[in-house]
């Protein structure tokens, strides 16, 4: 179907444009186009439009399970790993799949269209990525799907770990984790690494490691991961996923670490969200944020994106999928609260998340798939600091979500 969309704002530009839809595809876009004979035309009444919302790293598999069997009373994140671990053994496809189902509704409902979720491959049986393998497949017309395979409790220090990596990636995944911080040691630590960057290189996969997600200021398997990423000369494909362990780093250190994550090019996703609330629960006073330094690796140039981490889970109890929340906390919690910083913050959730998901033909710009969200705002200012609502989110030109703009009275 062919559709004129009049009257946006596209990302921070100025004035309005009109956007022609060509059989799924952005084909015109300028500041007046006249609608050709038999074109649909809607006309968004000068609100905000922006490339879909994307969801750079989100645990699916265990979404709304929060309080199964217990919930998380300690707030941790290693209470989360043992809350799962005993949750994962009753998981079924049809378990999974309805959960997965509601819970990306709810993130297409905020306007997210792309998502990679992380999947736990430490069960023998690998339940989660089947049935999140055949999601992939069923929701591809409304949300693209990208799964990484992620050994939750090890891939050294786990029976079988390296045999259920293989195996996953053998089952079609689109990414390789690891989860240094975790193993027994750190020669494991470094060992998981080389596997995972290997793993990947032979099967051609991208990477995305659960990198020193800990207080520890010791736990630096980022180096490790960045040297193997520049040795490799494949930074682009690689993400070090929360470095939680670098808000804790002394600077000396960090200034040495920043020239190889630089020469490295490797892509960061921070969660600012779940990781203030999982961070810093061994401290007392001062409390530790535990957000990793977002400001200072955007500063260098290096790619940042905000993820949300979890949806109402054992780690995550409050997390609705709203990337809208995750940006507005981590502009708080990193400082980067400058006037120009709060105008480009929509791009950790958009650009700087498409190039960590090494998506193609993702933007508004003509040649394009016709992916975009419209927002009930003149602005991503405005839509930021008020909540305000996603009330469109096509998907090649074609209507995927709807909501009328919220309305209401004051009364005094
Ligand atoms: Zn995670």
């Amino acid at each position: 179907m062919n559709l004129l969309v009049r009257n946006v704002r596209i990302e921070n530009q100025q004035g309005t444009s009109d956007i022609r839809i060509v059989d799924g595809r952005f084909a015109e876009i300028d500041t007046h186009l006249d609608p050709n004979p038999g074109e649909a035309v809607v006309d968004h009444g000068g609100r905000l439009a922006l490339p879909p919302f994307i969801e750079s790293h989100v645990h699916l598999d265990s979404a709304l399970t929060a309080g199964e069997p217990r919930y998380n009373e300690s707030g941790t994140l290693f209470e989360g790993i043992e809350i799962w671990s005993e949750r994962k053994r009753t998981l079924t496809v049809e378990d999974v799949k309805d959960r997965v189902r509601r819970a990306v509704r709810q993130q297409a409902r905020f306007g997210i269209q792309y998502v990679r979720s992380h999947v736990d491959v430490t069960d023998p049986e690998l339940t989660a990525l089947r049935a999140l393998l055949e999601l992939r497949e069923e929701l591809a017309d409304s949300v693209t799907l990208q799964l990484v395979a992620f050994p939750q409790e090890g891939i050294e220090s786990f029976p079988d770990g390296r045999q259920l990596m293989r195996r996953a990636a053998e089952m079609g995944v689109d990414a390789i984790g690891a989860i240094p911080h975790f193993e027994f040691t750190r020669e494991y630590s470094v060992s998981s690494l080389d596997f995972a960057v290997e793993l990947a290189q032979e099967f051609g996969l991208l990477v995305d490691v659960h990198c020193d997600e800990i207080d520890d200021e010791d736990s630096r398997g980022l180096e490790t991961l960045a040297t193997r990423a520049y040795e490799a000369g494949i930074g682009e494909r690689v993400t070090a996923s929360h470095t939680t362990a670098m808000h804790s780093y002394n600077n000396a250190y960090f200034i040495r670490l920043l020239r190889l994550l630089k020469l490295s090019g490797i892509n960061f996703v921070s969660n600012p969200l779940v990781n203030t609330h999982l961070q810093g629960r061994t401290d007392t006073y001062p409390k530790r944020r535990g957000v990793t330094r977002v400001k200072e690796l955007t500063e260098a140039g290096l790619n940042v994106s905000f993820g949300q981490d979890d949806i109402v889970d054992p780690w995550n109890p409050l997390g609705t999928g709203n990337l809208r929340d995750v940006v507005l906390n981590g502009l708080y919690v990193t400082q980067m609260m400058g006037h120009a910083e709060i105008l480009d913050s929509y791009r950790f959730v958009t650009h700087n998340a498409a190039r960590t998901l090494h998506l193609d033909g993702y933007g508004i710009e003509v040649g394009n798939p016709a992916n975009f969200i419209v927002l009930d705002a003149p602005s991503w200012y405005e839509a930021l600091s008020f909540g305000s609502q996603v009330v469109a989110s096509y998907r090649a030109g074609r209507e995927i979500v709807r909501a009328q703009p919220a309305s209401f009275e004051v009364l005094f």
